[in-house]
């Protein structure tokens, strides 16, 4: 089975809390001399503070711009939070929804997240709404079940769309340099797929899903060869210009 023609394969950058101002305009200088003509769409998901400076270097090329976290209302008291219809005014593109950080460090439950995708469709972002797997369910094969469960509740009340992205990110891959193997990545991923197909029928092969969880230059090839992997959501190796080039660029 061959990739689908009209998933779109999208590499994202998830730059979590780190850069500088100075950091982040140098990268995107030296980035957009290693991607001037890409075969995938290029996301860059810098720190909030960081959105206009990206905006401003991407100004001109196909890259497009991340948030890495919004609230579900578009306005309100939400004192520090990131209102989504301001993201989107300022140029952002799409929209990372429940990253494991996220889940694990500030609690987010699956409603907030369902929550916080449907608001990014309402203004016209597009969601990469992640999920994944402990090393401890990994462990105790329960793997299919804890996706299926987490991907029913993280989309619960959302009507089928290509328009919302899926990330596979196995928990005990993020940040740690062990990546899941290509065969198990293809096999969680067409398990996700089988569950969006089982829920919104057909648009299920519309739908991007990304593999995330220590993607490197020397591993992006073997997944991207897999069926079902439409692309990747890249942490630390998207926090240098060539190491990030060279994943965009895995097929040249
Ligand atoms: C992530 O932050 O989503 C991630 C996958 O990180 P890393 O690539 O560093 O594992």
């Amino acid at each position: 089975m061959s990739k689908q023609d009209s998933r779109r394969i999208v590499m994202a950058a998830n730059w979590k809390m780190y850069k500088n101002e100075e950091e982040a305009a140098g990268f995107m200088s030296q980035f957009k001399s290693h991607v001037a003509d890409p075969d995938v769409e290029i996301v860059i998901c810098p720190p909030a503070l960081l959105i206009p400076t990206v905006v401003r270097e991407a100004a001109g090329t196909s890259i497009n711009v991340g948030i890495q976290n919004i609230h579900w209302e578009m306005e309100g008291a939400y004192t520090g939070e990131n209102s989504p219809a301001a993201a989107a005014d300022v140029g952002c593109a799409y929209c990372i929804c429940g990253h494991s950080e996220r889940r694990h460090y500030f609690e987010e439950s699956h409603e907030m997240i369902t929550r916080k995708a449907q608001a990014a469709l309402s203004c016209g972002l597009y969601p990469i709404v992640c999920i994944g797997e402990t090393k401890e369910q990994r462990e105790n094969m329960e793997t299919m079940e804890v996706l299926e469960s987490q991907l029913q509740a993280s989309l619960a009340g959302i009507e089928g769309t290509s328009d919302i992205l899926i990330a596979y990110e196995p928990i005990w891959a993020i940040g740690t340099g062990i990546a899941c193997g290509a065969a198990e990545a293809e096999e969680a991923i067409a398990h996700i797929r089988s569950v969006l197909r089982a829920l919104w029928g057909k648009v299920a092969d519309e739908i991007s899903i990304l593999y995330g969880g220590s993607v490197k230059p020397n591993n992006v090839a073997e997944l991207m060869a897999c069926p079902n992997i439409d692309g990747a959501l890249v942490g630390g190796a998207s926090l240098k210009a060539d190491s990030f080039a060279a994943i965009v660029n895995y097929n040249k």
